[in-house]
């Protein structure tokens, strides 16, 4: 029964002014580049927001050249204090622009509004703040009393979290000294555009930033391009290894940030309320499409009914549909790859022997749709329990002990996120303490900040963003033993 119907609220789009067609940003102008174009979709609507450029090979090599035309020009003789005005004035301009932002990223991506403009935006714009405090703080970053800048650093993001993976990337790289070229993801290059857009108006020094649209030859291209100092790569894990065993045996560095199954664990002790919140958030959040989701949900066996019952309950009360409604809970899934991945994974689901529940709402006509969903019954070996859907879809594990919490917990051959629900404090930090994951939230879930390291153990990944320890992945060390103290 539906006791309270929302009105339509749908955030405007006429405060965006897209062109027609987007050229390669390459040495601080919009290019004209050899691969023809290709249109970037809406996944709600299957409309065409705008076409953009498919970088080639040629044009790659153009963008590394201007990288390193910058790099050894202007950008690395530039006093640390220097390169700070650039990234706060940057910084400051995501800001007056967030609200266009935060509608070009719902409107490529087919995130909900309320998240672009309440989480990814806001985040971006911190994450440049918190850079720039650091470029003329480096002697401080424990490497050393003079710490290098690498180069030219080629970075590729996937299409989850689209602006906010290109600030991870950029504002460090660009506070530690280095130049860039940034390929964004094929179904998500709007924002990186619109980002270019922002280099201009900042008076960013021609070539400091380089963006190339395209496809995966593209970033294919930018991994084998000789004169790339630094590899950095968010996206999966079958891609990554691919790209760190061609770079194997290079001079070029490479960090790793890959896919996940992070597991969630629900101690009998928990305050239950809040812990369906942080569940619902932990894996609802951004539609599932999260690398550190808490797919897993690992619930003591007394609680399980209790539990599977208050999720039900609250996951009905979710609002799905048109991403740029302020009421939406859930948005469109990215691309129609994305939505047969998610379909085929939960299929299996259901032929291995577990129990599907999906949320009862509707679907709309057009566009890349999956309700919410969740799964119990779900044994160790099956796909769901091992494999990374991301989509918003999760699967339900018991455990009686916490010593068997731990185990199932570690029992994946990734390592990106944990959470620990449970009001003692002593057995918060022992389960953390034996828990094989980068990042380990206690009583909450997908919480970020500039300030704090994210990265993998295992198959998630090396390297680490974010913090300080985000610019040893872009420095030098000065030290003779170098590595963070
Ligand atoms: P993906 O297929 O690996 O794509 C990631 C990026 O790599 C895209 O820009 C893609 O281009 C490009 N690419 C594809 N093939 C390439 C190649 N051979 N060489 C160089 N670049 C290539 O990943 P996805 O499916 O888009 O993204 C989802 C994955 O990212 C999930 O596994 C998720 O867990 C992971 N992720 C991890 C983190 C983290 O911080 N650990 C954060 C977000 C997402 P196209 O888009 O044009 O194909
Ligand atoms: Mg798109």
């Amino acid at each position: 029964m539906t006791f309270l119907d929302y009105a339509p609220a749908p955030e405007s789009t006429s405060i965006l002014n897209l062109k027609k067609s987007y050229g390669l940003f390459i040495g601080g102008e919009f290019i004209d580049g050899h691969g023809g174009s290709f249109a970037t979709v809406s996944p709600s609507t299957e409309t065409t927001i705008t076409q953009v450029a498919m970088a080639t090979e040629a044009d790659v090599d153009a963008a590394v050249r201007a990288a390193r035309k910058a790099f050894s020009g202007t950008w690395s003789k530039m006093p640390g204090s220097e390169r700070a005005k650039y990234l706060f004035r940057i910084a400051r301009i995501i800001q007056e622009r967030s609200r266009e932002l935060a509608v070009a990223e719902s409107l490529d991506n087919g995130k909900p509004i309320r998240e672009t403009r309440d989480v990814d935006i806001p985040l971006v714009a911190a994450w440049f703040f918190y850079y720039a405090g650091w470029a003329d703080k480096l002697e401080y970053a424990g490497l050393g009393p003079a710490p290098r800048a690498l180069g030219v650093a080629g970075q590729i993001i996937p299409w989850n979290f689209p602006l906010l993976m290109l600030a991870w990337k950029i504002a460090p790289a660009l506070a530690a000294g280095n130049t860039v070229v940034l390929k964004p993801a094929e179904t998500t290059p709007l924002t990186a555009l619109l980002f270019a857009e922002i280099c201009q108006q900042a008076d960013l020094p021609p070539g400091v930033v380089n963006i190339v649209t395209g496809a995966g030859a593209t970033g294919a291209a930018l991994v084998a391009h000789p004169d790339v100092n630094k590899i950095a790569f968010t996206g999966s894990t079958a891609v990554g290894r691919g790209i760190a065993q061609g770079l194997a045996g290079t001079p070029t560095r490479v960090t790793l940030e890959l896919g996940g199954k992070g597991a969630n664990i629900v101690f009998d002790d928990a305050a239950i309320d809040q812990a369906i919140e942080g569940i619902v958030s932990g894996i609802f959040f951004n539609q599932g499409h999260v690398c550190c989701a808490g797919s897993r949900l690992l619930v003591q066996e007394n609680i399980h009914d209790d539990v599977v019952a208050r999720l039900q309950k609250r996951l009905s009360t979710l609002r799905l549909g048109d991403p740029l409604d302020k009421n939406t809970d859930i948005g469109a899934v990215n691309s129609k790859a994305q939505l047969q991945r998610i379909t085929e994974l939960a299929n299996s689901g259901d032929s291995e022997g577990a129990d599907r529940w999906s949320a009862p709402c509707e679907l709309p006509a057009k566009g890349f749709w999956f309700p919410p969903t969740l799964f119990t019954g779900v044994q160790t070996s099956h796909r769901i329990a091992r494999e990374e859907i991301f989509g918003p879809v999760l699967s339900i594990l018991t455990f009686r002990t916490p010593d068997e919490a731990v185990a199932k917990a570690n029992n994946t051959p990734y390592g990106l996120s944990a959470g620990i629900w449970t009001e003692k404090a002593s057995r918060m930090l022992a389960i953390a303490d034996k828990l094989r994951a980068g990042v380990i939230w206690a009583n909450t879930f997908n919480k970020f900040d500039p300030a704090s390291p994210f990265g993998g153990y295992k198959e998630s990944g090396y390297g680490r963003e974010g913090g300080k320890h985000g610019l040893a992945g872009y420095l030098e060390s000065s030290s003779p033993k170098g590595g963070l103290k």
